[in-house]
Protein backbone atom coordinates (compact mmCIF):
# COMPACT_ATOMS: atom_id res chain seq x y z
CA UNK A 1 0.00 0.00 0.00
CA UNK A 2 2.76 2.60 0.85
CA UNK A 3 4.46 1.54 -2.40
CA UNK A 4 1.56 2.08 -4.17
CA UNK A 5 0.73 5.49 -2.66
CA UNK A 6 4.81 6.81 -3.33
CA UNK A 7 3.91 5.34 -6.99
CA UNK A 8 0.90 7.65 -7.10
CA UNK A 9 2.74 10.89 -5.37
CA UNK A 10 5.65 10.31 -7.98
CA UNK A 11 2.37 10.31 -10.89
CA UNK A 12 1.94 13.48 -9.05
CA UNK A 13 5.74 15.34 -9.64
CA UNK A 14 5.55 14.53 -12.35
CA UNK A 15 2.51 16.23 -13.62
CA UNK A 16 3.65 19.55 -11.42
CA UNK A 17 6.86 19.21 -13.64
CA UNK A 18 5.54 19.38 -16.91
CA UNK A 19 3.08 21.64 -15.61
CA UNK A 20 5.82 23.86 -14.04
CA UNK A 21 7.87 23.37 -17.41
CA UNK A 22 4.80 24.59 -19.87
CA UNK A 23 4.24 21.18 -21.22
CA UNK A 24 2.92 21.85 -24.78
CA UNK A 25 -1.21 21.09 -25.76
CA UNK A 26 -3.79 21.60 -28.03
CA UNK A 27 -7.41 22.99 -28.41
CA UNK A 28 -9.14 19.89 -27.77
CA UNK A 29 -11.92 21.82 -28.52
CA UNK A 30 -10.91 22.57 -31.71
CA UNK A 31 -11.14 18.73 -32.69
CA UNK A 32 -11.26 15.11 -31.42
CA UNK A 33 -8.32 14.44 -33.10
CA UNK A 34 -5.72 16.95 -32.68
CA UNK A 35 -2.33 15.66 -32.29
CA UNK A 36 -0.90 15.52 -28.86
CA UNK A 37 3.02 16.00 -28.64
CA UNK A 38 3.65 14.88 -25.47
CA UNK A 39 0.74 12.87 -23.42
CA UNK A 40 0.29 14.47 -19.88
CA UNK A 41 0.89 11.69 -16.97
CA UNK A 42 -2.61 10.29 -15.73
CA UNK A 43 -3.21 11.59 -12.02
CA UNK A 44 -5.26 9.61 -9.95
CA UNK A 45 -6.41 10.22 -6.58
CA UNK A 46 -4.09 10.02 -3.85
CA UNK A 47 -3.81 10.87 -0.16
CA UNK A 48 -1.83 13.93 -0.47
CA UNK A 49 -0.31 14.55 3.27
CA UNK A 50 -1.25 17.41 5.33
CA UNK A 51 1.72 19.91 4.77
CA UNK A 52 3.48 22.90 7.05
CA UNK A 53 1.91 26.17 6.65
CA UNK A 54 4.46 28.11 4.55
CA UNK A 55 3.73 31.41 6.89
CA UNK A 56 2.72 31.65 10.29
CA UNK A 57 1.15 34.59 11.79
CA UNK A 58 -0.54 35.42 15.36
CA UNK A 59 -2.27 38.40 16.71
CA UNK A 60 -3.75 38.47 20.13
CA UNK A 61 -5.55 34.93 20.43
CA UNK A 62 -5.35 34.10 16.72
CA UNK A 63 -2.91 32.79 14.81
CA UNK A 64 -3.28 32.17 11.02
CA UNK A 65 -1.61 29.87 8.59
CA UNK A 66 -1.38 30.24 5.19
CA UNK A 67 -0.38 26.76 3.20
CA UNK A 68 1.33 28.44 0.13
CA UNK A 69 3.94 30.68 -0.64
CA UNK A 70 2.62 32.70 -3.60
CA UNK A 71 -0.21 32.37 -5.85
CA UNK A 72 0.08 32.13 -9.51
CA UNK A 73 -3.17 33.87 -10.78
CA UNK A 74 -6.00 31.31 -10.96
CA UNK A 75 -4.52 29.15 -8.36
CA UNK A 76 -6.00 28.11 -4.87
CA UNK A 77 -4.51 28.65 -1.98
CA UNK A 78 -6.06 26.99 1.95
CA UNK A 79 -5.79 29.59 4.95
CA UNK A 80 -6.41 28.68 9.02
CA UNK A 81 -7.01 30.08 11.65
CA UNK A 82 -7.00 29.12 15.53
CA UNK A 83 -7.25 30.58 18.45
CA UNK A 84 -8.68 29.98 22.24
CA UNK A 85 -12.54 30.63 22.51
CA UNK A 86 -12.43 31.70 18.62
CA UNK A 87 -16.40 31.77 17.05
CA UNK A 88 -15.88 32.46 13.54
CA UNK A 89 -13.49 34.15 11.03
CA UNK A 90 -14.10 35.97 7.52
CA UNK A 91 -11.35 36.80 5.18
CA UNK A 92 -10.92 40.15 3.15
CA UNK A 93 -9.07 39.16 -0.39
CA UNK A 94 -9.57 41.25 -3.66
CA UNK A 95 -12.25 43.17 -2.31
CA UNK A 96 -14.35 39.93 -1.66
CA UNK A 97 -15.61 38.88 1.76
CA UNK A 98 -14.31 34.91 2.18
CA UNK A 99 -16.11 32.83 4.96
CA UNK A 100 -14.05 30.46 6.85
CA UNK A 101 -15.30 26.74 7.95
CA UNK A 102 -15.14 24.95 10.87
CA UNK A 103 -13.28 21.88 11.03
CA UNK A 104 -14.27 20.44 14.48
CA UNK A 105 -11.10 19.95 16.95
CA UNK A 106 -9.02 21.75 14.00
CA UNK A 107 -9.98 25.47 14.13
CA UNK A 108 -11.47 26.97 10.98
CA UNK A 109 -10.63 27.23 6.70
CA UNK A 110 -10.64 29.36 4.04
CA UNK A 111 -9.71 28.95 0.40
CA UNK A 112 -8.51 32.14 -1.42
CA UNK A 113 -8.69 31.66 -5.67
CA UNK A 114 -6.83 34.61 -7.39
CA UNK A 115 -8.72 34.72 -10.84
CA UNK A 116 -6.73 33.70 -13.64
CA UNK A 117 -7.24 37.65 -15.10
CA UNK A 118 -6.27 39.27 -11.92
CA UNK A 119 -3.13 41.44 -12.44
CA UNK A 120 0.12 40.03 -10.61
CA UNK A 121 0.91 42.22 -8.09
CA UNK A 122 0.66 41.84 -3.80
CA UNK A 123 -2.85 42.21 -2.16
CA UNK A 124 -3.40 42.66 1.26
CA UNK A 125 -5.24 39.91 3.00
CA UNK A 126 -7.50 40.82 6.13
CA UNK A 127 -8.81 38.08 8.68
CA UNK A 128 -10.82 39.02 10.76
CA UNK A 129 -11.93 36.84 13.98
CA UNK A 130 -14.30 37.29 16.71
CA UNK A 131 -14.28 35.45 20.01
CA UNK A 132 -17.49 33.52 21.95
CA UNK A 133 -16.82 37.34 24.59
CA UNK A 134 -17.73 39.21 21.66
CA UNK A 135 -13.94 40.31 21.27
CA UNK A 136 -12.70 41.14 17.95
CA UNK A 137 -9.42 40.94 16.66
CA UNK A 138 -8.08 41.51 12.74
CA UNK A 139 -4.46 39.80 11.60
CA UNK A 140 -3.27 41.39 8.48
CA UNK A 141 -0.83 40.25 5.86
CA UNK A 142 0.14 40.47 1.85
CA UNK A 143 -0.25 37.59 -0.71
CA UNK A 144 1.44 37.78 -3.75
CA UNK A 145 0.12 37.16 -7.02
CA UNK A 146 2.73 36.06 -9.70
CA UNK A 147 1.72 35.07 -13.65
CA UNK A 148 0.34 32.05 -14.05
CA UNK A 149 1.56 29.59 -17.06
CA UNK A 150 -0.83 30.08 -19.54
CA UNK A 151 -0.77 29.20 -23.53
CA UNK A 152 -1.66 30.63 -26.55
CA UNK A 153 -4.26 28.55 -28.65
CA UNK A 154 -5.93 29.10 -32.04
CA UNK A 155 -9.09 27.02 -32.08
CA UNK A 156 -11.81 27.14 -35.48
CA UNK A 157 -15.43 26.17 -35.12
CA UNK A 158 -17.34 24.42 -38.29
CA UNK A 159 -19.95 26.67 -39.41
CA UNK A 160 -22.42 24.55 -37.94
CA UNK A 161 -21.62 26.07 -34.64
CA UNK A 162 -19.88 29.35 -35.23
CA UNK A 163 -22.85 31.46 -34.30
CA UNK A 164 -21.23 30.04 -30.56
CA UNK A 165 -18.39 32.31 -31.37
CA UNK A 166 -20.03 35.84 -29.69
CA UNK A 167 -19.35 37.47 -26.37
CA UNK A 168 -22.60 38.00 -25.66
CA UNK A 169 -23.61 33.94 -25.47
CA UNK A 170 -20.30 33.86 -23.13
CA UNK A 171 -21.48 36.37 -20.73
CA UNK A 172 -24.54 35.30 -20.41
CA UNK A 173 -23.65 31.99 -19.83
CA UNK A 174 -21.05 33.16 -17.17
CA UNK A 175 -23.89 35.01 -15.55
CA UNK A 176 -25.99 31.84 -15.45
CA UNK A 177 -22.95 30.08 -13.76
CA UNK A 178 -22.26 32.45 -11.63
CA UNK A 179 -25.94 32.62 -10.17
CA UNK A 180 -25.77 28.72 -9.11
CA UNK A 181 -22.17 29.37 -7.50
CA UNK A 182 -23.53 32.23 -5.28
CA UNK A 183 -25.04 29.37 -3.06
CA UNK A 184 -22.42 28.44 -0.63
CA UNK A 185 -22.83 25.55 1.53
CA UNK A 186 -21.41 25.89 4.34
CA UNK A 187 -20.68 22.24 5.47
CA UNK A 188 -17.94 20.05 3.44
CA UNK A 189 -19.92 17.91 1.08
CA UNK A 190 -16.39 16.04 -0.01
CA UNK A 191 -15.59 13.08 1.68
CA UNK A 192 -12.10 11.80 3.01
CA UNK A 193 -11.62 10.39 -0.95
CA UNK A 194 -11.08 13.96 -1.70
CA UNK A 195 -10.89 14.94 -5.09
CA UNK A 196 -9.75 13.14 -8.62
CA UNK A 197 -9.96 13.41 -12.13
CA UNK A 198 -13.48 12.27 -13.12
CA UNK A 199 -11.75 9.98 -15.84
CA UNK A 200 -9.59 7.82 -13.80
CA UNK A 201 -5.86 7.63 -15.02
CA UNK A 202 -7.45 10.33 -17.69
CA UNK A 203 -4.97 12.72 -20.35
CA UNK A 204 -5.22 15.80 -19.73
CA UNK A 205 -5.01 17.91 -22.91
CA UNK A 206 -5.98 21.65 -23.29
CA UNK A 207 -4.87 23.56 -20.10
CA UNK A 208 -6.88 25.45 -17.70
CA UNK A 209 -6.80 29.22 -18.35
CA UNK A 210 -5.61 29.25 -22.32
CA UNK A 211 -5.76 32.50 -24.14
CA UNK A 212 -8.37 31.56 -27.26
CA UNK A 213 -8.72 32.55 -30.00
CA UNK A 214 -11.94 31.58 -32.08
CA UNK A 215 -12.07 31.57 -35.63
CA UNK A 216 -10.12 34.88 -36.04
CA UNK A 217 -12.43 36.51 -34.41
CA UNK A 218 -12.67 36.50 -30.62
CA UNK A 219 -10.36 36.23 -28.02
CA UNK A 220 -11.08 34.27 -24.81
CA UNK A 221 -9.93 32.14 -21.94
CA UNK A 222 -10.35 28.40 -21.11
CA UNK A 223 -12.57 28.14 -18.03
CA UNK A 224 -11.40 24.73 -17.63
CA UNK A 225 -9.25 21.27 -18.44
CA UNK A 226 -9.64 18.95 -21.43
CA UNK A 227 -9.41 15.54 -21.25
CA UNK A 228 -9.46 13.02 -24.09
CA UNK A 229 -12.19 10.93 -24.02
CA UNK A 230 -14.11 8.81 -26.77
CA UNK A 231 -18.19 9.47 -27.13
CA UNK A 232 -19.85 7.43 -24.77
CA UNK A 233 -16.81 7.52 -21.93
CA UNK A 234 -18.57 7.41 -18.90
CA UNK A 235 -17.25 10.59 -16.79
CA UNK A 236 -16.71 10.37 -13.26
CA UNK A 237 -17.73 12.94 -10.06
CA UNK A 238 -14.74 14.46 -9.18
CA UNK A 239 -15.99 14.55 -5.35
CA UNK A 240 -18.76 13.47 -3.37
CA UNK A 241 -21.39 16.15 -3.22
CA UNK A 242 -24.58 17.45 -4.30
CA UNK A 243 -26.06 18.05 -7.80
CA UNK A 244 -26.76 21.97 -8.09
CA UNK A 245 -27.80 22.14 -11.40
CA UNK A 246 -28.34 19.53 -14.78
CA UNK A 247 -29.36 21.52 -18.01
CA UNK A 248 -27.92 22.66 -21.47
CA UNK A 249 -25.60 25.75 -22.15
CA UNK A 250 -25.03 27.24 -25.50
CA UNK A 251 -21.24 26.65 -25.16
CA UNK A 252 -20.76 24.15 -22.33
CA UNK A 253 -23.65 21.99 -23.72
CA UNK A 254 -25.32 19.00 -21.50
CA UNK A 255 -23.48 19.77 -18.13
CA UNK A 256 -23.70 18.90 -14.37
CA UNK A 257 -22.63 20.97 -11.89
CA UNK A 258 -21.84 19.53 -8.30
CA UNK A 259 -22.14 21.52 -5.08
CA UNK A 260 -18.80 20.33 -2.82
CA UNK A 261 -19.36 22.96 0.00
CA UNK A 262 -17.57 25.53 1.16
CA UNK A 263 -17.96 27.54 -2.01
CA UNK A 264 -16.63 25.13 -4.08
CA UNK A 265 -18.22 23.68 -7.24
CA UNK A 266 -16.89 21.58 -10.63
CA UNK A 267 -18.53 21.13 -14.07
CA UNK A 268 -18.87 18.41 -16.64
CA UNK A 269 -19.51 19.51 -19.92
CA UNK A 270 -20.39 18.53 -23.36
CA UNK A 271 -22.63 15.39 -22.69
CA UNK A 272 -24.14 13.36 -24.67
CA UNK A 273 -26.06 11.86 -22.25
CA UNK A 274 -26.93 12.85 -18.20
CA UNK A 275 -27.16 10.52 -15.36
CA UNK A 276 -27.78 12.37 -12.53
CA UNK A 277 -30.97 15.20 -11.54
CA UNK A 278 -30.42 18.32 -9.70
CA UNK A 279 -30.33 17.56 -5.81
CA UNK A 280 -29.58 14.15 -5.71
CA UNK A 281 -26.37 13.44 -3.46
CA UNK A 282 -23.61 12.29 -5.32
CA UNK A 283 -20.45 10.19 -4.15
CA UNK A 284 -16.99 10.20 -5.51
CA UNK A 285 -16.56 8.14 -8.76
CA UNK A 286 -20.27 7.96 -9.14
CA UNK A 287 -21.71 8.18 -13.05
CA UNK A 288 -22.53 11.40 -13.84
CA UNK A 289 -23.32 10.71 -17.34
CA UNK A 290 -21.52 10.13 -20.97
CA UNK A 291 -19.27 11.56 -23.18
CA UNK A 292 -20.22 13.89 -26.04
CA UNK A 293 -20.14 16.83 -28.70
CA UNK A 294 -23.03 19.14 -27.23
CA UNK A 295 -21.65 23.10 -26.81
CA UNK A 296 -19.36 24.88 -28.73
CA UNK A 297 -17.03 21.74 -29.59
CA UNK A 298 -16.27 20.27 -33.26
CA UNK A 299 -15.67 16.88 -31.79
CA UNK A 300 -16.50 14.36 -28.64
CA UNK A 301 -14.16 15.19 -25.43
CA UNK A 302 -14.70 16.01 -22.26
CA UNK A 303 -14.11 19.56 -20.17
CA UNK A 304 -14.14 20.17 -16.82
CA UNK A 305 -13.73 23.01 -14.66
CA UNK A 306 -13.76 23.61 -10.44
CA UNK A 307 -15.01 27.27 -8.96
CA UNK A 308 -13.94 28.47 -6.23
CA UNK A 309 -15.82 31.04 -4.48
CA UNK A 310 -17.27 32.03 -7.58
CA UNK A 311 -13.79 31.72 -9.27
CA UNK A 312 -13.02 29.31 -12.10
CA UNK A 313 -9.30 28.07 -10.98
CA UNK A 314 -6.90 25.96 -12.31
CA UNK A 315 -8.76 22.71 -11.54
CA UNK A 316 -5.68 19.94 -11.78
CA UNK A 317 -4.09 22.24 -9.17
CA UNK A 318 -6.93 22.38 -6.76
CA UNK A 319 -6.88 18.34 -7.32
CA UNK A 320 -3.29 18.69 -5.96
CA UNK A 321 -3.00 20.56 -3.09
CA UNK A 322 -3.93 19.20 0.72
CA UNK A 323 -7.80 20.08 1.37
CA UNK A 324 -9.01 19.26 5.11
CA UNK A 325 -10.81 16.68 5.41
CA UNK A 326 -9.41 14.83 2.83
CA UNK A 327 -5.94 13.34 2.34
CA UNK A 328 -4.33 12.53 5.95
ZN1 LIG B 1 -12.57 22.92 -22.83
Amino acid sequence: MKWLMVTRFCRILIVALLLALGAPTTAQDSGPDAPLPTPAAPVTAVPIPRPLPVQTLTQGRATLELFFAEMPQGSTGVLRVMGDGLAGARARFLDEMIEFFAVEGDGFYAFIAPSMEQSARDYSLDVFTWYADNTRETINTQVSVTVGKFIRQEVTLGPDKAYLVDPEIERNELAHLESVFSTVTPQQLWDSKGFELPIPGGTLTSPFGAFRNFNQSMQTRHTGWDLRAPLGQPILASASGTVAYTGFMDIRGNLIIIDHGWGVFSTYCHFAQIHVTRGQTISEGQVLGTVGNTGRTSGPHFHWEIAVNGVFVDAEQFLLIWKPGAGT
